[in-house]
């Protein structure tokens, strides 16, 4: 018998739960995650000023009590998801692209259109990141900040966005991270 569940994740898997079904980035995201083994431990947790925190090394989201009442938990859960995600896109990349591999089994074409792809639409790689924005506000126009507001906004259209991007910025990130999910679900899947 497994122990207890920590009544923090509880709370936290619930909130997941409707939107894993019906928001394709939202189940995109969650299946990827699950398919690599690495699917966060989510727990609902202060976590300083904000909403949400992926801790890479520890594997785990933290979402703020704050992010459920203001009604913004399932965009904050997505948008750390996307960390993790993004996280995972990047290993996987050093161990499929044929400059990297070190299994020294020629990679699968579906492997190579990952890898084709992850060069060019990785967040930091993306010709729409420019880095005057940057040096304006750091934070929110880091190129995985970008991509992971992008999706989250993209994901759940109708919740508040405190931080507004210039048009098209949102749609065309959250585009090419479908286009990335769909590449690494398809290089995952040909490599058994
Ligand atoms: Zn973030």
């Amino acid at each position: 018998m497994a122990d207890k569940e920590d009544p923090r994740q509880i709370i936290a898997r619930e909130a997941l739960t409707p939107y894993e079904k019906t928001v394709p980035s939202f189940s995109e995201t969650t299946n990827l995650l699950s398919l690599v083994n690495r699917f966060p431990a989510l727990f609902v947790e202060g976590t300083n000023d904000a909403l949400g925190t992926y801790k890479p090394y520890e594997n785990q989201v933290a979402i703020s009590p704050t992010a459920f009442y203001e009604n913004r938990a399932q965009g904050t859960i997505l948008h750390e998801l996307t960390h993790a995600l993004n996280e995972n896109m990047s290993r996987s990349y050093f161990n499929m692209d044929p400059k990297y591999r070190r299994d020294f089994k020629s990679a699968t074409d579906e492997e190579l259109n990952f890898t084709d792809a992850y060069n060019k639409l990785r967040p930091a790689q993306s010709a729409l990141i420019d880095n005057k924005d940057a040096k304006e506000d750091p934070y929110r126009y880091d190129s995985d900040e970008l991509a992971a507001y992008a999706v989250a906004r993209h994901g759940f259209p109708k919740i508040r966005d405190p931080y507004p991007v210039r048009d098209h910025l949102n749609a065309t990130l959250a585009t090419e991270a479908a286009i990335l999910r769909d590449l690494y679900l398809r290089a995952l899947k040909s490599r058994k």
